[in-house]
């Protein structure tokens, strides 16, 4: 089966083709500029393939809800040229073939779980924290949508007693993303987070924040693993206390080994590496073609 898949984010798109196993056979990356610009190499790249079914993991918020009449629209995105763009439509008018739309990190959940960090279980969760923080969610085999989808980076965190930064959110401020995304950590401490590799501060912070969250993803979810990827995780360092963290928030009330004891393969990095979503992509193609 020859499919077609995107990875629409923020910053780049990510399009390739490959197969219902996760190969990709050919991609090519394109910036996120106005719509007309992107979607133009978009459809010049898909255009020679003959692919089968299409699956798009994008930034959001989306429309998942089958019959809504903005299904496949990016809807209330802060990046105003994409707010109520209609995704799905603009691939259908080009490509007459099955279409599978999700969420950037439901794609990166459903990869990791076919062939990453989650393969064989039943549950997992995919956080990314980048540009902004998100998290895709697979619980009881199937990505979790609900009544829109889930917007787990924008949950409230308790503050750090000495943190007196106001959040970079444009809708809270102060939630999760408003404190830890890598927008957050360029604010608060006036440099980019690659430049401040050494400041064991800056990542006590990050993993004070991150830490409040995947504690409280635990205790709502239950999820058998939890993945950690996006350009902030390049600090290595950051992981490792996050784990420790956990820890001692959930202070031995979640009585599971994974957590007590072997916490290292718990929360882990991402199994694909920055391949996540494109795979996850091809698996929605996948679904889509049935
Ligand atoms: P996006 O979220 O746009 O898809 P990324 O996941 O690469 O892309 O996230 C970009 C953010 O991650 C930026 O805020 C950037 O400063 C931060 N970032 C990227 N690389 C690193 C790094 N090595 N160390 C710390 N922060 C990083
Ligand atoms: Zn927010």
């Amino acid at each position: 089966m020859i499919l077609g898949a995107i990875e629409a984010g923020g910053t780049k798109f990510v399009c390739a083709v490959g197969d219902e196993q996760g190969n990709i056979h050919e991609r090519a990356v394109f910036p996120t500029t106005v719509p007309e610009e992107t979607m133009a190499h978009v459809i010049d790249f898909f255009r020679p393939h003959n692919v089968e079914a299409i699956g798009i993991g994008s930034f959001g918020p989306v429309d998942l809800r089958p019959g809504s009449p903005t299904y496949g629209y990016i809807t209330s995105t802060p990046k105003q040229v994409w707010r109520n763009f209609d995704f799905v439509g603009a691939m259908k008018r080009h490509f007459p073939v099955p279409i599978g739309f999700d969420t950037d990190v439901n794609a990166a959940a459903l990869g990791e779980q076919r062939w990453g960090a989650a393969r064989g279980l039943d549950s997992c969760l995919y956080i990314t924290v980048g540009t902004g923080i998100g998290v895709g969610a697979i619980v009881e085999g199937r990505l979790l949508h609900g009544l829109l989808h889930p917007e787990m980076g924008h949950i409230l965190v308790r503050r750090h007693p000495d943190d007196a930064f106001a959040g970079v959110c444009p809708y809270h401020g102060d939630c999760l993303e408003g404190m830890a995304s890598g927008p957050a950590i360029e604010r608060r401490w006036g440099k980019k987070g690659v430049e401040l590799a050494d400041r064991d501060e800056v990542w006590e912070l990050e993993a004070f924040y991150l830490a409040q969250a995947v504690a409280n993803y635990i205790l709502v979810l239950s999820p058998e693993k939890v993945i950690v990827g996006g350009g902030v995780m390049k600090q290595t360092h950051v992981l490792p206390l996050v784990r420790r963290y956990v820890q001692e928030l959930l202070n031995g009330y979640v009585e599971h080994e994974m957590i007590l004891r072997r916490i290292d393969e718990y929360i882990v990095l991402p199994g694909l590496g920055d391949n996540a979503g494109i795979a996850g992509a091809l698996a929605l193609a996948a679904a889509a073609r049935g």
